[in-house]
């Protein structure tokens, strides 16, 4: 049987049995997730988090010596950053449209007097552009900081390119480090099923079904929204401008949407995405080792959804109206806090409340949907990680094609 089918197997398993666990005894799924799901979970977690620092130090670097010339970085890195702000515009439009549609704050009872949440301070967005650049990259490295990790990396990359012949035995290493990492991923990968399958179980079964109740049109409304850009904003994308076919895209990258939604991470499942981009879906290896990290750290379109959705659902549990230019400022805002969106677990919550203060609406409204938030975390990762692959796609297809033009 083929990875595919395996995880999709793992996938149907992982949901029955974690929905099953929501029907038993606490104490018979605290331990059984204890003794087994977490840490079958927890080790396939760690071992593709052990891979994501290397590999996107190292697939950068090569991605950024193989394009050659700066020009052409600063070409691909204009198309990338367009279609990254484009489609999370768009996403972010969807989610209101939807949310408006199903109008989830009105669809029952919130209680509101006992909410209370302590909203985190969002850093300050000059600070983040300034420290793009480490200061000491080595600490880049240890704490994981992906900008600076993609920052410097670049810089070495550039010089490579640069010096070629004097820093020939460098650029070799890289690339027979890349080799090795890529056949880790290939092995980590064969434990996937197992690891999808304890964290899909623990995470549902964790969550309960007791929280979804009244805020059911709520996860409804994100779910439809993650669908209709996912199945209809992708595959346009890809058909339009990439002029390649949508159901291969998705059929050759499902594996590595599945690890995102096992572990609501776009982080972590950043070295099977990329490999799959490179060796199923043929995209250049220089153009997806730059764009898909960069990506997983700036492009959320399922957080944005989110963050739409929840705001609209906090304004209509508050009975705040809003007006035409609060939704521009929902528009830019979520962008923002969507682009600041951490790629782990959870933190595309703490971010709208970035939105919210905006909007002078309650903060402490977010304590509502934290309950069926796990979830909803899943299936929006999926997403994310797809927008920064199917970037990748369309912009290695129309490479080759230019390529292709020249000779
Ligand atoms: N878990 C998401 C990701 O890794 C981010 C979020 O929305 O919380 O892409």
């Amino acid at each position: 049987m083929n990875l595919t089918k395996k995880i999709i197997i793992a996938l149907i398993l992982g949901i029955v049995v974690g929905i099953g666990f929501s029907f038993t005894s606490t104490s018979l799924f605290s331990s059984i997730d204890y003794w087994v799901l977490h840490p079958v979970g927890q080790i396939f977690l760690n071992l593709i988090m052990m891979i994501v620092v290397p590999i996107v130090f190292i697939s950068i670097v090569l991605g950024t010596a193989g394009l050659g010339d700066p020009a052409k970085l600063g070409k691909i890195g204009l198309k990338t950053i367009s279609f990254y702000l484009v489609t999370t515009a768009i996403a972010i439009m969807i989610g209101l449209g939807v949310a408006y549609l199903l109008n989830p704050g009105k669809a029952g009872i919130f209680d509101v007097s006992t909410v209370d949440y302590e909203a985190k301070e969002a850093p300050p967005i000059m600070e983040t552009l300034v420290n793009i650049i480490p200061s000491n990259p080595i600490e880049a490295l240890s704490s994981g900081n992906m900008l600076q990790i993609i920052a410097f990396a670049i810089f070495i990359g550039i010089a490579l390119a640069v010096l070629r012949e004097k820093t020939k035995g460098i650029l070799q290493l890289f690339e027979q480090a890349n080799e090795l990492f890529m056949w880790l991923v290939n092995t980590i990968m064969k434990f996937a099923p197992y690891g999808a399958f304890a964290l899909i179980a623990s995470a549902i079964g964790n969550a309960g079904l007791d929280a979804v109740g009244s805020m059911a049109m709520y996860m409804i409304a994100v779910i439809v929204g993650l669908v209709i850009h996912g199945g209809i904003i992708y595959s346009l994308a890809i058909w339009w401008l990439g002029k390649a076919n949508p159901i291969h895209f998705y059929k050759e990258f499902f594996p590595a949407m599945s690890v995102g939604f096992s572990t609501s991470s776009s982080s972590a499942t950043l070295p099977v995405a990329m490999q799959i981009a490179q060796e199923k879906l043929g995209v250049k290896k220089s153009i997806s080792s730059f764009v898909q990290p960069l990506g997983a750290t700036i492009n959320m379109d399922g957080t944005a959804i989110m963050q739409a959705v929840a705001t609209v659902f906090i304004a209509q549990v508050y009975a705040e109206s809003l007006g035409f230019n609060d939704i521009i400022i929902i528009i830019l805002t979520a962008t923002l806090a969507s682009i600041g969106t951490a790629g782990v677990p959870g933190v595309g919550l703490v971010m709208l409340a970035m939105v919210l203060s905006q909007l002078n609406l309650p903060v402490e409204g977010i304590s509502l949907i934290i309950g069926v938030d796990r979830i909803l975390d899943m299936l929006r990762t999926s997403l994310n990680l797809t927008g920064d692959a199917a970037c990748a796609y369309i912009i290695s297809e129309s490479e080759k094609r230019q390529e292709h033009k020249m000779t």
